[in-house]
């Protein structure tokens, strides 16, 4: 493209132009859909971005993506035979990632999850230490709440972390199964504790032999992501790691 800048100018000129419309589109559209930080309100931020550069500045980071022996890792040790585990940031009340968090799990906000996802991946990526990883599974969320949600909010996390890594997302390749009749007139107790173990694999040829990372917004006793990753330990010659947006200490 250079040379034929160089060669023919009428290149360079219809480069410039459509350089400069492009951005006029870009103001036109932020004037039409003004666009605001999630954080603080400011409009100085880029289109494709939820906070400004401040406010993502302050998220509160918690590092682990870099240490092994992490607390994250520690929280599943001897409950799942897992190769690497993080959670990107310390979920804290009041807090600007509660915030995220709560417009992606209550108020419709799926490109928020695209967003932390981005985040997330993008210290996975600094970290280095979660390059074997070689396909992406978003933890399944009860069908029924994600027909009412109209998505799963981990596989929105997922969508994000696949444009920086370039990773293939599983999904539906483990499934959360719905509740049967007895088992929603059981105790409120007891079907909590069941709501855990009701994973089961549905595309065993996806799965195997791969290295998995499974995916979650929230980490918080870990009894979850333990049994749905317990469930994808069953299938042969797989591998399993574990990656959240946000860590309730
Ligand atoms: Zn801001």
């Amino acid at each position: 493209m250079q040379q034929h800048c160089f060669r023919y100018p009428i290149f360079f000129y219809l480069k410039t132009m459509v350089a400069a419309l492009h951005a006029y589109l870009q103001d036109f559209s932020h004037l039409l859909f003004p666009h605001n930080c999630e954080g603080c309100g400011t409009d100085v931020l880029q289109h494709t971005q939820m906070l400004c550069a401040q406010c993502q500045h302050q998220l509160p980071e918690t590092g682990f993506a870099l240490t092994a022996a992490n607390p994250i890792e520690k929280m599943f040790y001897g409950r799942l035979n897992i190769v690497q585990a993080t959670s990107a940031y310390y979920f804290t009340k009041q807090s600007l990632i509660q915030h995220l968090v709560h417009q992606l799990k209550y108020k419709g906000n799926k490109e928020v999850g695209i967003y932390l996802g981005r985040l997330l991946a993008y210290q996975l990526k600094a970290a280095q230490r979660f390059d074997g990883v070689e396909a992406l599974v978003p933890l399944p969320l009860n069908p029924k709440r994600e027909f009412k949600r109209g998505y799963n909010q981990a596989a929105a996390i997922c969508e994000g972390m696949a444009q920086v890594l370039h990773k293939p997302i599983l999904k539906n390749a483990v499934t959360r199964t719905v509740f049967t009749q007895t088992q929603t007139q059981q105790s409120r107790v007891h079907r909590w504790q069941n709501m855990d173990g009701v994973f089961a694999i549905n595309n065993e040829k996806a799965l195997q032999g791969k290295h998995l990372l499974l995916v979650d917004d929230i980490v918080t006793t870990g009894a979850t992501l333990e049994a749905c990753g317990a469930a994808l330990l069953q299938v042969p010659y797989t591998k399993l790691s574990i990656a959240t947006v946000a860590y309730t200490v």
